[in-house]
């Protein structure tokens, strides 16, 4: 750990313990980097709103050691049953890609911070609650942050994971343009008796707006009898409280679904949310960062959000560590904003284009949905690309700083999980090395190559490298980053001296 003992002074202050702190804290602590981890709530949430972790956001999960007890608690992968004029249109099917060795988790989001809390412990931090974060001041040599009103900490770098109402967004003076997507959504988290499959999720889509219901599971040894329940309703000025959320369903179930037999018994969260789509300026103001929520808002249909901050965390992770430890300069920082807000434009157009198609406001778009866009989902071939598009697996930074030309894989290509062998000939997987190591993975046979690379990599990133041999075919030498992109493919020692220079410290010699 880096920052000194019993100074008071930290390396990074995280605000916020949602997903996307905790999995940042968990890789930067790994990466020997002295952290802090606020929140202002007064201990963890035990409701969710995430439900869904994509194939992406668990690989990422499974870097940073938290994956564990996690597919025990998730629910079989489930698909969705879409119906509209009293039939099924579709049956939407996840369709996990044979060629990667993950898949998404079907856990809640409770769950999931738990996990990552647990690990996190494990490395020896606990989240401070009931510490808010209300002011921040930056200078030359660190960030100032006052927790609550009358105590402050130094820091070298503050992150605020701090959600979609961030304070430390609005410390920074960043910018967070955005639009209503969809203007009042209802949610209840309900135990009721309900004779339905709990195998698949359902939608209705009715003319006065779209109902769905998802099977959710519920705290260890209850019945299996909890349920999602979501509805676009219009806005109005009334306010609504628990009851009341639980009564609109009841009426919405037989209008809009034609479900007459559900008796809902108790709500164990309800909430009412305008659907809005926003994205930050910038992720980076000198030393605040931004991550997560407090970055990029958008509808939770297609479950991207949580997924999205997770990517960010671990993008970020690596490259503050190297800064943090001085074997970068601060311009590496500024990849972060340029690798990762591109990618949140892309989740941003998918989410509202597939709300605006789902919710179908006027006569023509649900014309087109019920007639178009729904029953090509049938299609083996769209439900894979849907499933695809969902994982984030398609990411890749190619067209951003620390992208590269020439044949795949590309530097800032994904590079997905094989099995390596070891030098010691022990068998190994690439991800499962990977974070907080960097991977140099070469074919068999290049030892000398490998030896004369692996020097190189060691005099600039230190000792968090290993070498590892491939199993498939390879032509080159590939190092790999610690959030699985490629950083570099080659066999000529000077070309990676010469590429981590400029990637670390800006020289371009
Ligand atoms: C109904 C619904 C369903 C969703 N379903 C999915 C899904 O299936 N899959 C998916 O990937 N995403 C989903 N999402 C989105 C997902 O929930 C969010 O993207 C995710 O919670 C963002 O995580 P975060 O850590 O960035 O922020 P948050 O989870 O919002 O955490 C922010 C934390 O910061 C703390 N905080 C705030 N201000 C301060 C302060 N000043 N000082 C200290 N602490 C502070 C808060 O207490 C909170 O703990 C859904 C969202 C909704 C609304």
């Amino acid at each position: 750990m880096r920052a000194e003992e019993g100074s008071g002074r930290m390396d990074v202050v995280i605000v916020g313990a949602g997903p996307t702190g905790l999995t940042l804290a968990c890789a930067l602590t790994a990466h020997g980097v002295a952290v802090r981890v606020v929140d202002r709530a007064t201990g963890p949430s035990h409701t969710s709103r995430a439900n869904i972790l994509h194939a992406r956001g668990v690989e990422v999960l499974a870097r940073v050691g938290a994956v564990d007890g996690l597919r025990e608690q998730a629910l079989a992968p489930i698909g969705m049953k879409m119906h509209a004029h009293g039939r099924v249109l579709a049956t939407m099917r996840f369709a996990p890609d044979p060629s990667e060795s993950v898949q998404a988790l079907f856990v809640s989001q409770a769950a999931i911070e738990s996990a990552l809390r647990c690990r996190l412990s494990r490395l020896g931090v606990e989240v401070e609650w009931d510490t808010p974060v209300t002011a921040a001041e930056q200078d030359a040599g660190g960030v100032t942050v006052t927790l609550g009103f009358d105590t402050s900490v130094r820091a070298d770098w503050l992150v605020g994971c701090d959600g979609a109402h961030s304070t430390v967004r609005d410390l920074a003076g960043i910018g967070f343009p955005g639009v209503p997507v969809v203007e009042r959504f209802l949610l209840a988290d309900v135990h009721a008796d309900w004779n339905r499959d709990r195998s698949t999720s359902a939608s209705w889509f009715h003319p006065d707006g779209l109902l769905l219901a998802m099977p959710m599971r519920g705290a260890e040894g209850s019945p299996e009898d909890l349920w999602r329940l979501m509805a676009d309703v219009p806005a109005d000025d009334e306010h609504l409280d628990p009851g009341q959320i639980v009564a609109r369903f009841e009426r919405l179930l037989p209008e809009r679904a034609g479900q007459d037999h559900v008796r809902i018994r108790d709500a164990v969260w309800t909430s009412v949310f305008r659907v809005q789509r926003r994205l930050a300026d910038d992720y980076r103001s000198g030393r605040i960062l931004l991550a997560g929520d407090a970055a990029h808002i958008h509808s939770p249909i297609g479950g991207q959000g949580m997924n999205t901050g997770i990517g960010d965390a671990e993008n970020l992770a690596w490259k503050l560590a190297l800064v943090v430890h001085g074997r970068a300069s601060e311009a590496l920082l500024d990849t972060y904003t340029a690798e990762r807000r591109p990618l949140a434009v892309e989740v941003l157009r998918s989410t509202t284009m597939n709300t605006r198609i789902l919710v179908g406001t006027g006569p023509v778009a649900r014309f087109l949905r019920d007639r178009v866009f729904v029953p090509l989902l049938n299609q083996p071939g769209v439900q894979r690309r849907a499933t695809r598009t969902a994982s984030q697996l398609w990411a890749t930074y190619r067209a951003g700083p620390l992208g590269g030309r020439g044949r795949a894989p590309r530097p800032g290509d994904r590079i997905p999980d094989r099995p390596c062998t070891r030098h010691d000939g022990t068998p190994t997987r690439l991800h499962a090395e990977l974070n907080p190591l960097w991977v140099l993975l070469a074919p068999r046979g290049h030892d000398t190559d490998l030896e004369a690379t692996d020097a190189v990599a060691r005099k600039h990133l230190g000792a968090d490298v290993i070498a590892l041999h491939a199993h498939t075919a390879l032509d080159r030498i590939l190092l790999v980053r610690p959030d699985g992109h490629l950083a570099w493919r080659g066999r000529d020692p000077a070309d990676l001296q010469r590429s981590l220079s400029r990637v670390l410290l800006g020289q371009r010699k």
